[in-house]
C-alpha cells in the first residue's frame, strides 16, 4: 500500500480545497454503516449515519457509550472501512489516514513518554515531512504557547498532570493545521475542574484560530458547551436521530434556563423516543428529512 502521507499533505494547503465554494459541506457523511466483524459474527456499529461538517464549525457527536462515536471517528481518520455509504473531506474521498485529519484521544498515554514535549509536537511534522527541523520547531513553540506550555517544552510528559498532557496532545494536532481536528472524548478522564478548564481553552483556542472541529463526547453539558451544531446518535447501533443548533450556548449558559431546557431535550431525544425502527410510519412526519432523524433548527 503507498504512503497516503504527501497526497493528501499536498492536497490540504494546495488550491483544491480553497477554491471549494464557501458554503459547501468540508466533511460529508453519506449514509455511512460500520461494522466489526469477528470470525462468522458482524457487529453494526453505526447505521446510515449522515451529517456535514462546514469550516469551522465545533461540530459535536453525541449518544450513549457503544452507539459508535469511536468507530465514526475512526472511519474519518481513515482507520477503518465503511461498509456502506462514502465520507468525503473537501470533495475528495476518506481512503486511508493522512496529516489532514489529525485526532485527540481520551488516553493521556498518546504522547511517547522518551520525547519532551517539544520533540512531541514536533513529531507529526517531521514524520510526515510537512516541514524541516527549524520550521517544525518555530511550528511546535508557536503552538506550544497558544495551550500556554512554553515554559514546559524541555519536560517529558510523565511530569505533567492529565490537563497537561492533554494541552500537549491539542498543541500537536492543531501544529499540523488539519483539515478536521477530531477529537474522542478528549476530557472525559480529567477531574471536574480541569475538564471545564478545558473546555473553556478550547473555546479560546477555537476563537483565536477558527479550525474546524469533530468531538465526541457522550456528556449532554459538554456537548452543548463545546458544540455549534450537535448530532445526536441513538444506542447501538448508532443511527442519526436528531441535529440541533447549539451555537448560542457557551461556557456561562450552563446554569441558564433554556440550556438546561434543551439538556432535557436532547436527553429526551436521546433516551426517551423508541428507536426508529420501532416508531413505524407516523414519523415520517415534515420534521423527520432522513429516516428516524428530526432537523431541530433552533430549540
Ligand atoms: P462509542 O465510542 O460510542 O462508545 P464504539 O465506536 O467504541 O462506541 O463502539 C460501537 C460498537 O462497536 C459497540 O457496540 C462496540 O461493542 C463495538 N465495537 C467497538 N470496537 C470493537 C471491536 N474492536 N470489535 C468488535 N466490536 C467492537
Ligand atoms: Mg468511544
Amino acid at each position: 500500500m503507498t504512503p497516503p502521507a504527501l497526497s493528501l499533505a499536498s492536497a490540504s494547503h494546495g488550491p483544491a480545497g480553497a477554491s471549494a465554494p464557501a458554503d459547501s459541506p468540508l466533511l460529508q457523511v453519506r449514509g455511512v454503516s460500520l461494522d466489526y466483524t469477528t470470525g462468522n459474527t458482524v457487529v453494526r456499529a453505526t447505521h446510515q449515519v449522515d451529517f456535514n461538517v462546514f469550516q469551522a464549525d465545533r461540530f459535536v457527536l453525541l449518544g450513549p457509550s457503544g452507539c459508535g462515536k469511536s468507530t465514526l471517528l475512526k472511519a474519518i481518520a481513515g482507520f477503518h472501512p465503511t461498509s456502506q455509504g462514502e465520507i468525503a473531506l473537501a470533495g475528495e474521498r476518506v481512503a486511508e489516514p493522512g496529516p489532514d485529519r489529525i485526532v485527540v484521544f481520551q488516553e493521556f498515554d498518546q504522547l511517547p513518554p522518551w520525547k519532551t514535549v517539544l520533540q512531541n509536537v514536533m513529531f507529526p511534522l517531521r514524520a510526515s515531512r510537512t516541514l524541516g527541523r527549524k520550521e517544525a520547531e518555530e511550528r511546535a513553540r508557536h503552538y506550544l504557547a497558544k495551550v500556554g506550555l512554553s515554559a514546559f517544552a524541555d519536560a517529558y510528559p510523565h511530569t505533567l498532570s492529565g490537563g497537561m498532557k492533554q494541552r500537549v496532545a491539542i498543541a500537536r494536532a492543531l501544529a499540523m493545521q488539519p483539515k478536521v481536528l477530531l477529537m474522542d472524548e478528549p476530557f472525559a478522564a480529567l477531574d471536574a475542574l480541569t475538564r471545564r478548564k478545558m473546555q473553556e481553552e478550547l473555546l479560546a483556542l477555537w476563537d483565536d484560530i477558527h479550525f474546524t472541529l469533530l468531538f465526541v463526547t457522550h456528556s449532554i453539558e459538554e456537548a452543548l458547551v463545546v458544540g455549534n451544531r450537535i448530532l445526536l446518535l441513538s444506542p447501538h447501533p448508532g443511527r442519526v436521530r436528531a441535529e440541533i443548533n447549539a451555537h448560542q450556548f457557551g461556557l456561562h449558559s450552563q446554569g441558564g434556563a433554556e440550556f438546561q431546557s434543551t439538556a432535557q431535550r436532547i436527553h429526551r431525544l436521546l433516551f426517551d423516543t423508541p428507536a426508529p425502527d420501532a416508531q413505524g410510519a407516523a414519523d415520517a412526519a415534515p420534521a423527520v428529512d432522513v429516516p428516524g432523524r428530526v432537523r431541530l433548527a433552533a430549540v
